[in-house]
């Protein structure tokens, strides 16, 4: 499919809002981390693979991850998408150590501010920032905000630690402050939890990173960070992880398992699961294009938090972009899905 129509004789932009950019120098120090010891194994996995195959994906994926400029933009047109959202790809600077991570986020954002003053219409970007020190991570998502970037990335677990740890809780803290977002976007499953996934070859982007992403989305939950920062926003991708799937299960078991005092780690919280996602998280369809599990989803937390994502380059996907136009849906529902959902979560001005 080349898409002619315009926004215009749709009634709705298209804005995909988990696309993902990598500077060239991230590779070069992928390889440095790759190349010295002990590296983790998922991330040998993930980018030791892309970064060494020969194959057609992991070529393309590569080659316009790197691209913010004319071969993304001819591939957004060709796939009739109006505007992008990007973010630093998995695992972005949390595979690196505290000093590098901080400064790395810097020089990313700024390549990503410089690329969105360019394509003002075209692009959005979100804010990376290095978990390893939240202190800095506060700091950058009010400079990155100054750049105009929109949002917050972090790419899941940060050397096997999770943000429902209190000692990252000042990332939060600054996130509900600026009014900004946070996408939860996923990571391969850390070195305690991989191996079983890594036999079988199940730890990327089939299911690893939904286990292992869905998982950090609840214990954010299930820790209280909602109730601590109630006006937080999160946004997780790929039907947020399955948990929609998982609510009513994990309503009732959440429950009963702090009632009966099972666990030091599982205290009462203020609200239910499904409370959490319904008001606290916004969710994307990244990689799934999925008529029923849209509108699964969209029944369960609201037809005004669930959003369109492509997940370009790793799925880019032009076929399913008339496969989402085609939904069963009322008009305003699909402009929510495709459109103002996403300029309301990230704040989009263009
Ligand atoms: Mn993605």
């Amino acid at each position: 499919m080349t898409d002619k129509t315009t926004a215009a004789d749709r009634g709705y932009r298209r804005i995909a809002t988990e696309e993902a950019f990598a500077p060239s120098e991230l590779f070069d120090i992928y390889r440095k981390i790759l190349a010295g010891p002990n590296p983790d194994p998922g991330f040998v996995s993930l980018m030791g693979f892309y970064m060494s195959s020969d194959s057609a994906r992991a070529k393309h994926i590569i080659e316009y991850l790197q691209d913010l400029d004319a071969k993304r933009i001819a591939h957004m047109d060709e796939a009739g998408i109006d505007h992008q959202v990007i973010a630093l790809t998995s695992p972005g600077v949390q595979i690196m150590d505290a000093d590098l991570a901080v400064s790395f986020a810097r020089t990313a954002n700024d390549q990503l501010a410089d690329a969105v003053r360019k394509h003002p219409t075209r692009l959005s970007g979100m804010i990376a920032v290095a978990p390893q020190n939240p202190a800095e991570a506060a700091k950058e998502i009010q400079r990155g905000l100054g750049l105009g970037l929109k949002g917050v990335i972090v790419n899941s677990h940060t050397h096997g630690e999770y943000l429902s740890d209190p000692k990252f809780w000042e990332i939060f803290e600054a996130a509900e402050a600026h009014d900004t977002p946070i996408y939860l976007h996923p990571n391969t499953p850390p070195r305690n939890m991989i191996q079983p996934f890594l036999e079988c070859g199940l730890d990327g982007a089939i299911y690893g990173f939904g286990v292992e992403t869905g998982m950090h989305a609840l214990r954010i939950m299930t820790a209280g960070v909602f109730d601590r920062f109630p006006k937080l926003q999160m946004i997780i991708g790929h039907m947020g992880e399955a948990l929609p799937f998982w609510s009513y299960r994990l309503d009732y078991m959440h429950r009963a398992t702090v009632l009966s005092d099972r666990y030091p780690s599982m205290r009462p919280v203020k609200r239910k699961i499904s409370e959490y996602l319904s008001d606290n998280f916004y969710i994307t369809n990244s990689g799934v294009a999925s008529e029923a599990a849209i509108k699964f989803t969209q029944n369960l937390i609201g037809v005004d938090r669930v959003m369109y994502a492509m997940d370009y380059p790793y799925q880019h996907a032009i076929e399913e972009v008339a496969i989402l136009d085609a939904m069963d849906m009322p008009a305003q529902d699909k402009k929510r899905f495709f459109q103002t959902n996403a300029e309301e979560a990230f704040r989009l001005t263009t």
